[in-house]
């Protein structure tokens, strides 16, 4: 599908810029710039920085993947239908990345935004949560820790 995408646009999907993307998408979260290296020093031991760094460059330019700000890592853009990249919601524990449709929402939001003044920097629109599995993670850590709590804690 990102293939069709990039030749519909004159550009071309190279071998490492497809082994970053599908980096990325078996990761299936945000993933750190470092980490993607890793991967592909395993695969191509020779893989320098640059070309790693390229090639994010170029999946960016071309809308197939996104930048998450908050934890600095890269996601998969998995609507490559829409001209316009949704609200991002990023777990910040896990890096768990959902893309919400909503262009009247994002529209809302933008006309708001220029409203006060302001315009956005990037295209990006991101909000900080915590995922539903990570949620789950913390009730069931926090479970056997709880010794019977008989009083009540002030914090
Ligand atoms: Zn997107
Ligand atoms: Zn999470």
């Amino acid at each position: 599908m990102a293939e069709a995408y990039c030749r519909e646009r004159g550009e071309k999907l190279t071998p490492i810029r497809r082994k970053v993307l599908e980096l990325l998408l078996a990761s299936g979260r945000a993933t750190k710039a470092y980490s993607l290296l890793d991967e592909m020093r395993q695969i191509h031991p020779g893989s320098a920085p640059p070309t790693v760094y390229r090639a994010l460059d170029f999946l960016l330019s071309a809308g197939l993947i996104h930048r998450i700000e908050s934890i600095n890592a890269f996601a998969v853009c998995h609507d490559l239908t829409q001209c316009q990249h949704g609200i991002l919601v990023v777990c910040q524990q896990c890096g768990n990345v959902t893309e919400l449709h909503e262009p009247k929402l994002r529209q809302a939001l933008v006309a708001q935004i220029e409203a006060a003044g302001y315009r956005l920097s990037g295209e990006g629109i991101e909000l900080k949560g915590v995922c539903a599995q990570c949620q789950a993670a913390e009730v069931s850590a926090a479970k056997p820790a709880a010794a019977p709590p008989s009083e009540t804690t002030h914090s």
